[in-house]
């Protein structure tokens, strides 16, 4: 049986993320992917610069090469409508950063980036079409079955790090609790389109918190060629209570939102609209114990209010890096302290992003926020806080 010190199921951002941090530390490791690249992810491609950020760790010229790839849209801005109709919009093209704060790129475009920069020849392995069917724990590591063109095969580790999204396979191989769990889950709808209008210069992120949609929002994210990724995501808890169907709000806020409304007026929609979850961060699932770990969306780093996650994933890849070095040096596999790690990490994030989820199910409480946060002085110093936090960042 073939055997590494680590096997890293799935290679989206964490996963592929997680393989960079190994080669950089030299760590015998095999990324094990189920899909041939480039493939699709459904995703709403907004980059946020916890990407950048991560890229610049691993390597700055791999963070310039990501920054002037092609595909990757630079995105100096955002916005959120309130329900009412205002909007809140920030601007961050005079703040002197050398690169934008945000970027978008189709999933097709990052994941194939992520994947195609990893060394060759270094300390790892890049399995592609190849699916993890099964774990069994042994005494002195992880037994992978996995299967690929030729047949059933097993593969030992020392440890095995889930990195295969949504649908985890490793936290159910391991009977590891807190598996799709509503209240940490939202759904959501892509749709890519062609002819969008209305875009701000800046190539900002729209984001539309709709009263028919609440406690849900709409996004419409400028991308290369004049296409747009376009959708809408609420919390499960709130689509099942409600009885929601996405697929059939989707062309009500398009039709009846005036601000949408307008941007679609030519628009032409390049695809039928496609689902999938987005586990949320939360300190209910155990993404760290012995011989194995959780990164990005098998272990829920999706932020709960924007439900970003590839940063957070890309992020949590970093993190457990070091808890896997440090397990190797010293032996001991348990890997809980990186569930510590991250969860001291993002324990602001959760605090706020749930509370601010909770304000989306009160429209006139989003009004208040979103007006108070675009009066001058407000709005000055959340723009200063921000441009100093991230000037940290980059
Ligand atoms: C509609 C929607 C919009 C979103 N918008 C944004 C956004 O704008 N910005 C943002 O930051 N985040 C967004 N997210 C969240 C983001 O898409 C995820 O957080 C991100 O993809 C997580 O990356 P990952 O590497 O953990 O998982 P994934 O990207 O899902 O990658 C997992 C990989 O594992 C592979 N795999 C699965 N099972 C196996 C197996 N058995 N064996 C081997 N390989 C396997 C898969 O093929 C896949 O390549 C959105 C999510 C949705 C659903």
């Amino acid at each position: 049986m073939l055997s590494t010190d680590v096997c890293i199921v799935g290679g989206g951002p964490a996963g592929a993320t997680l393989s960079h941090f190994l080669h950089k530390r030299h760590i015998d490791h095999v990324l094990i992917e189920k899909d041939a690249f480039p493939r699709d992810k459904i995703c709403g491609d907004g980059i946020t610069l916890d990407v950048l950020n991560v890229l610049l760790r691993i390597d700055p010229a791999l963070r310039h090469k990501f920054a002037t790839a092609p595909g990757m849209l630079p995105s100096w801005g955002f916005c959120f409508r309130a329900p009412n109709g205002k909007e809140l919009r920030y601007d961050f093209r005079d703040d002197g950063f050398e690169y934008a704060p945000f970027y978008t790129a189709r999933r097709l475009e990052l994941d194939q980036f992520l994947i195609e920069t990893l060394p060759e020849n270094g300390s790892g392995e890049l399995w592609l079409n190849t699916k993890v069917t099964d774990l069994e724990p042994k005494a002195d590591g992880v037994e992978v079955a996995y299967q690929n063109h030729a047949g059933h095969h097993r593969l030992k580790a020392k440890m095995v790090i889930g990195a295969e999204g949504e649908k985890p396979v490793v936290t159910k191989a391991l009977g590891l609790p807190h598996y799709r769990q509503k209240p940490n889950l939202i759904a959501a709808l892509r749709v890519y389109y062609q002819g969008v209008t209305g875009f701000n210069e800046g190539n900002h992120l729209e984001f539309f918190f709709d009263k028919k949609l609440l406690p849900g929002y709409f996004w419409a994210f400028p991308l290369e060629n004049k296409s747009a990724n376009v959708g809408l995501g609420m919390v499960s808890t709130a689509i099942s209570k409600r009885k929601v169907n996405l697929k059939k709000l989707l062309p009500v806020v398009m039709e009846q939102n005036p601000h949408v409304k307008v941007m679609f007026e030519e628009a032409e929609a390049l695809e039928k609209p496609k689902g999938w979850g987005l586990p949320t961060l939360t300190k209910a699932r155990e993404i760290g114990g012995n011989r194995y770990a959780l990164i990005g969306d098998a272990g829920g780093m999706i932020e709960p209010f924007t439900g970003k996650g590839i940063g957070t994933g890309m992020m949590s890849a970093r993190i457990c890096s070091e808890h896997i070095a440090e397990a190797l040096e010293t032996k001991n596999y348990d890997l809980s302290s990186y569930a510590d790690h991250m969860y001291r990490y993002y324990k602001s994030e959760i605090r706020a992003g749930y509370a601010l989820q909770k304000t989306l199910q009160f429209p006139p409480m989003l009004n208040s926020v979103i007006g108070l946060s675009n009066l001058g002085p407000v709005k000055n110093w959340s723009h200063q806080k921000m441009v100093r936090e991230w000037q940290r960042w980059m």
